[in-house]
């Protein structure tokens, strides 16, 4: 089973390492790849780091988990990153093995703006890290707001036991909502502090810490 986890990564924090490391004892993923953007659809408004930078912290972080891979796909194809082509990159690359997505509730919840959602959803299964504020209370409602006609009947409301038995290669894919506890991180929050002079220790890894001392990044010019 191969696990991707895609994201701007402006700067890879403590609530997705902690995310990885929960999605990986629910489901025995033989690899994780994570997938620093491109260009973002969704956040060409704000200012980026360089993806140079985003993917080093990424090399960084990944150094101190131990486990998963760094993965270029975005950064170097010059389209912009919609979550479809990568999905169809990876299950091309991986034929057979079923491809799941590791995103956060927040996503979930705006995933029908995504570029060819349907696909998306019939490509991959989902493996969803609770977020303070998003899908409260384990409930899938909002979700199936969210989904509106689209019916994923596979869709598992409650933890599965084992939640690898809900990852398949069917045309109905599993969407799994993890029982993990919810981190207030967010990398908006770790550029504002380095913005206002405010640590970001324990909100990042120490080398991502020093990294952004290092470059300056998220300081104002
Ligand atoms: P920003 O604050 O810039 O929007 P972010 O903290 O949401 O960034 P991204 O790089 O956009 O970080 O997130 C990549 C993926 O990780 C997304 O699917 C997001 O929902 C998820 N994610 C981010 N932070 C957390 C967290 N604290 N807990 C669980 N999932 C998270």
């Amino acid at each position: 089973m191969v696990a991707i986890f895609g994201g701007t990564f402006d700067p890879i924090h403590i609530g997705h390492m902690r995310g990885l490391i929960e999605a990986r004892e629910a489901v025995d993923f033989e690899r994780i790849f994570l997938v620093p953007s491109g260009t973002p659809p969704h956040k060409t408004h704000l200012i980026q780091s360089p993806g140079k930078d985003r993917l080093q912290m990424v090399r960084l972080a990944v150094q101190d988990l131990g486990f998963g891979e760094v993965s270029t796909y975005e950064l170097d194809s010059g389209e912009p990153s919609f979550t479809v082509n990568t999905v169809s990159h990876f299950g091309n690359k991986f034929k057979k093995t079923p491809i799941t997505l590791i995103i956060g509730s927040d996503s979930l919840l705006e995933i029908n703006t995504w570029h060819r959602f349907e696909d998306v959803l019939s490509l991959a299964n989902l493996v969803v890290l609770p977020r303070p504020g998003f899908v409260d209370k384990d409930s899938f409602d909002e979700v199936e707001k969210t989904l509106g006609p689209i019916k994923i009947e596979n869709v598992k409301r409650n933890f599965p036991t084992p939640a690898s038995d809900w990852i398949t290669t069917d045309q109905k894919k599993g969407i799994i909502l993890l029982k993990i506890n919810r981190l207030n991180i967010s990398s908006t929050d770790i550029r504002d502090r380095v913005k206002h002079g405010r640590s970001i220790k324990f909100l990042v890894t120490e080398p991502v810490e020093k990294y952004i001392i290092e470059k300056r990044l998220y300081r104002e010019v």
